[in-house]
């Protein structure tokens, strides 16, 4: 059994939201969008070959079009040279999986870059470190050695230089080990915060534990 890169960052936000989507069909959201809009720039291609990905996907959902509007395609990404997108990497090892948005070079180094929508006053959000965390993890399990990383923010066109470090990693097998625990069923407290004003599970989430069971089991 593997958790994802998706899930752990899901379990940041809220662990039962983590419970939720794993047991839930995939919503498409703002950043679905923004991931094919940022990976048709870098590959050469134009918005209606994003749309047309993210269609085929998800069927043809407004939520493309708001994300279009806001998306912003910042002149710094030349810094970073591409080398492959939607990288999929899995370690057995540390029971991890996920699919990298892109591997660019810096200086003749290669490290691991992840989308993000908007970018916090400094630095970056904690789920995107956990992220960016996890991908070097899963590059080391490939051979290759990086303590850092980046995150391009998409709706504010930051490009954002995070460093790795041991605690960083070993909070990350913190997450593996308590994804892996809700999919072995464990139901999560409740934890309300900022994140439950826009949640999509808010309803379901407030109703009593058997309305569970009939949505998602
Ligand atoms: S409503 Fe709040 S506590 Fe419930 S799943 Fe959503 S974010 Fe978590």
């Amino acid at each position: 059994m593997f958790a994802n890169v998706g899930e752990i960052s899901s379990f940041v936000i809220c662990p039962r939201l983590c419970y939720f989507r794993m047991r839930d069909r995939i919503k498409p959201n703002e950043l679905h969008a923004v991931r094919e809009l940022y990976l048709s720039r870098r590959k050469g291609f134009d918005e209606g070959w994003a749309f047309e990905r993210f269609t085929q996907m998800f069927g043809n959902s407004e939520v493309f079009g708001k994300a279009k509007e806001k998306f912003v395609f910042d002149s710094s990404l030349q810094l970073l040279k591409p080398i492959d997108w939607e990288v999929r990497l899995a370690c057995e090892r540390i029971k991890l999986k996920g699919i990298l948005d892109e591997l660019v070079e810096f200086r003749d180094r290669k490290y691991p870059l992840v989308l993000s929508l908007r970018s916090p006053t400094e630095g970056v959000w904690f789920k995107d470190r956990i992220r960016v965390t996890a991908f070097c993890m899963l590059l080391k399990s490939r051979g290759l050695e990086c303590d850092r990383g980046f995150v391009y923010h998409c709706f504010d066109g930051n490009v954002r230089s995070v460093e790795v470090g041991r605690r960083e990693k070993y909070y990350v097998l913190k997450l593996v080990e308590r994804v892996l625990m809700l999919k072995k069923g464990f139901f999560p407290e409740k934890r309300e915060s900022k994140a439950c004003e826009k949640c999509e599970y808010r309803e379901v989430c407030d109703s009593k534990p058997s309305t569970f069971a009939s949505k998602f089991l």
